[in-house]
């Protein structure tokens, strides 16, 4: 995705005005270009926790700037440090964090490397090489089963607190407790798996 003229100028008036330039209503239409943007590229789920914007989630949509906008304000607009996530990983859990980074000091230089960030990045890493995610429905409930392979899957799974997903999709599923789904989801034949995961992606 490249901003066009007009977009670059809308944006640029924005930062000369000033003031809360992310809220600036001149940018609303740049703002969902930049949503449908990525919920195209990701099928339309949280970069963070993969739940899908379907239905009245839809609604949760953030705009993630990975780098804080509020501390690099230069990155506001940079197309490889957005994406779009939930509410809750965005404004609950990351919020102006920078605890992720690995050398603040750098990061201004190294921005664009997967190495300076100890989470998943959303555009410089491919999430299932770091993580697996199992989702399997059962009638109308899916049950949701993260798995870290890497150190950036396991920190993400801390940092997001991912274990609260699993929880929930848990609660949430009548008549279907944790174990069960675990020994189902470990008996599960592989081809099953892909078969679940083609299912979700139409949806
Ligand atoms: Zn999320």
């Amino acid at each position: 995705m490249t901003f066009t003229d007009l977009e670059v100028a809308v944006i640029t008036a924005a930062i000369a005005k000033g003031g809360d330039v992310w809220n600036d209503e001149t940018l609303y239409d740049i703002k969902q270009n930049i949503k449908t943007f990525y919920r195209n590229g990701t099928d339309g789920h949280c970069c963070y926790c993969r739940r899908r914007f379907k239905g009245e989630f839809k609604m949760d949509i953030d705009i993630e700037h990975v780098l804080p906008k509020s501390k690099f304000i230069d990155f506001m607009f940079e197309i490889f440090n957005l994406n779009i996530s939930c509410k809750r990983c965005n404004m609950m859990i990351k919020k102006e964090r920078i605890d992720f980074l690995v050398d603040v000091s750098t990061i201004l230089l190294n921005a664009k490397r997967s190495d300076q960030y100890y989470f998943i990045h959303p555009n410089f890493d491919y999430y299932f090489d770091h993580m697996d995610h199992d989702v399997i429905i059962k009638n109308e409930q899916e049950l949701v089963k993260f798995t870290p392979k890497k150190a950036k899957g396991k920190y993400t799974y801390d940092f997001f607190k991912l274990t609260e997903i699993e929880v929930n999709m848990f609660d949430n599923a009548q008549g279907i407790k944790a174990d069960e789904f675990k020994n189902t989801l470990l008996n599960l034949p592989i081809d099953l798996q892909q078969d679940t995961e083609r299912l979700l992606k139409e949806l």
